[in-house]
């Protein structure tokens, strides 16, 4: 099965308006797109989606995505975004469940399932995230973390929605640290992701779903993890602030 690549920027709550701008001119400047060949996304703050859409207008060269959304289309939910205010902007994707949201805004399983059923049927592209802590890790419960997630996180979801969903498998220990998971203890639980969605929807459903590793990324590690079989594409933090940083992953994930 050939999976298309899939670059995904997570900006966090960085880059004001004029630095979002910067970015992406700055990108242009030296970015082929190859939109045959690779998916390259930006999740930028809320506060810059409107201007870098109207910046993306002419030229399409990467896609929109937002860091999070509420279950609800609207409503008395003070602070909150939903799914129609993100396809205003163009937004294609939506990042779901990151461990940040979950550790720090009481995220749970139950809420990030309501958000992907939304986000899907809203015609958006979920970036569903899970990992393990470092404790976790250290107990053996990696596998048990990622099953409890994946159940939970996509109950209800027919076979061709699944299909549609990408996976982030983020070690919360290697966020942001500078700590890499090697390329091999990265595969191995992305291929439990896919042996475990082939349990529940079926091994030609499993095959199609993009599973993207996050977690501490840069240039000069992308390549040994995209040489494994089931690692297609990242979720990029801390370097895809420097679009010369964000070039290189793009370069190193590109197939040859
Ligand atoms: C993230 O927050 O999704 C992430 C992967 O961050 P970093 O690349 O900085 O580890």
């Amino acid at each position: 099965m050939n999976r298309k690549p899939l670059i995904a920027a997570n900006w966090k709550m960085n880059h004001n308006v004029e630095n979002s701008i910067k970015f992406l001119t700055e990108l242009k400047c030296s970015f082929e797109q190859d939109p045959e060949k690779i998916d390259v996304v930006i999740c930028p703050p809320y506060t810059s989606l409107y201007i870098m859409n109207v910046a993306l207008q002419e030229d399409n060269v990467v896609a929109l995505g937002a860091q999070n959304c509420h279950f609800e289309d609207n409503g008395a939910f003070t602070g909150e975004v939903s799914t129609d205010f993100l396809t205003e902007f163009n937004c294609e994707y939506v990042i779901v469940g990151h461990s940040e949201r979950r550790q720090y805004f009481n995220e749970t399983d139950e809420t990030v399932c309501k958000k992907i059923h939304k986000v899907l049927n809203k015609g958006l592209i979920p970036i569903f995230c899970i990992g393990e802590t470092d404790s976790e890790r250290e107990e053996n419960k990696t596998f048990d973390v990622i099953k409890r997630q994946l159940t939970k996180g996509l109950d209800g979801m027919t076979k061709d929605e699944v299909s549609e969903i990408v996976v982030a498998y983020e070690p919360i220990w290697a966020i942001g640290t500078g700590k890499t998971a090697t390329p091999e203890q990265a595969q191995e639980v992305h291929a439990y992701i896919r042996k475990e969605i082939a349990k529940n929807f079926g091994t030609s459903y499993a095959a199609e779903v993009r599973i993207l590793y996050g977690g501490s990324v840069k240039p000069n590690n992308i390549q040994s993890l995209m040489v494994q079989d089931d690692i297609d594409g990242a979720l990029v933090g801390g370097a895809s602030l420097k679009p010369e940083d964000f070039l290189g992953i793009i370069e190193g994930c590109k197939p040859r």
